[in-house]
């Protein structure tokens, strides 16, 4: 595929930032050479990203699609195994959730007025990975299709290795009829085979015959190709709009969104890439410590994945913006979140 520029008729979504949840993280695990000492309240962020189609499965003239879900609202509800993670990660601030972020925007900006029904008018709900910060509550969100990364729905039946035991999954997390993964790479096959040896890593799980899920007319045609300097990537509405964009390493399933907001700037969603944008610039280097089995680890499955990932990542926005501004939005920023209060939900980027 060419370059950014050049379609006949451009399409264009609008993106807004949801408060989803904080969390509390100890700086040393995730940046190279940080205070042992110091641990910082961050966000967990969701995206809604709004496209100009009406959905399959309602009257609306407008796509309504959540991406990645932040923070539980009842903490108590995530599996025991994964409560002490969950303990260390307090301070926890769950109110507003992603839903009533939806609902009733920042700072209540919507009064008594309800801004978005998550139960009824999200049409689809993209996840970035099934990390506990991530998968927020998606029963909240009865009439969404779900799209996760290959290998997701695996890694929530079974887990995957030592780092990801089963039991710190619920697999009844997201609705099996509504849930689709999205291809596997098969491009992808021979390096995760050298990346992931003898690693349990999760199968693809295709979509059932008997699938309530309504995807774009595209979806069929769903396959990872080049765009711009991103080597694997799905045009999701199939007019450059929003794509998906295969970014491995973190765990199972990583996905962001590159996502056209006007003729002359993108919106990189950068998930959990890395928790800081100095990692991205190559600033600083991903942490790593003791796995308490005797060996290194750092919070990505893979951390060799992970920075080749970060090198792509960085390669790809950096040829868009040849030709256009590009902002890159991590899940985690907790600087970019204060700077851009006023571009929240029903505000907009
Ligand atoms: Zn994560």
């Amino acid at each position: 595929m060419a370059g950014a520029a050049g379609s006949e008729k451009s399409v264009y979504v609008t993106v807004s930032v949801l408060d989803a949840g904080h969390i509390t993280l100890p700086d040393y695990l995730f940046v190279a050479g940080a205070d042992p000492n110091v641990r910082t309240t961050v966000p967990s962020l969701s995206f809604l990203v709004q496209h100009p189609s009406p959905p399959a499965s309602r009257h609306a003239n407008v796509t309504n699609l959540v991406f990645d879900l932040g923070v539980k609202r009842d903490l108590s509800s995530y599996p025991i195994a994964q409560q002490p993670h969950v303990a260390a990660r307090r301070p926890i601030i769950t109110d507003p959730d992603c839903s009533a972020s939806l609902r009733k925007g920042a700072s209540n900006e919507g009064g008594d007025r309800e801004l978005l029904n998550p139960e009824t008018e999200i049409d689809f709900v993209i996840l970035s990975h099934v990390h506990w910060d991530h998968i927020g509550t998606p029963s909240d969100f009865s009439s969404a299709i779900f799209v996760v990364g290959s290998g997701t729905l695996g890694l929530l039946r079974n887990g995957a290795g030592p780092y990801y035991p089963a039991e710190q999954f619920n697999p009844d997390e997201l609705p099996v009829s509504r849930t689709v993964e999205l291809p596997p790479d098969p491009s992808q096959g021979s390096s995760f085979q050298e990346y992931y040896a003898g690693q349990d890593t999760p199968v693809h799980t295709p979509t059932p015959a008997g699938t309530q899920a309504k995807l774009p007319s595209i979806a069929d045609e769903w396959s990872w190709q080049p765009f711009g300097g991103f080597p694997r990537t799905i045009d999701f509405f199939g007019d450059q709009s929003v794509y998906v964009v295969d970014s491995p390493g973190h765990i199972y399933g990583h996905v962001n969104l590159l996502v056209r907001i006007s003729d002359s700037k993108y919106v990189y969603l950068g998930g959990d890439c890395c928790h800081d944008t100095r990692l991205l610039s190559g600033e600083k280097e991903i942490a790593e410590y003791d796995d308490g089995r005797g060996g290194i680890r750092s919070v990505h499955v893979h951390t060799g994945l992970a920075k080749k990932t970060l090198a792509e990542i960085d390669a790809g926005i950096n040829q868009l913006r040849q030709e256009m501004d590009v902002e890159v939005v991590l899940a985690h920023d907790k600087e970019w979140r204060e700077r851009n209060r006023h571009r929240f939900w029903p505000g907009k980027l």
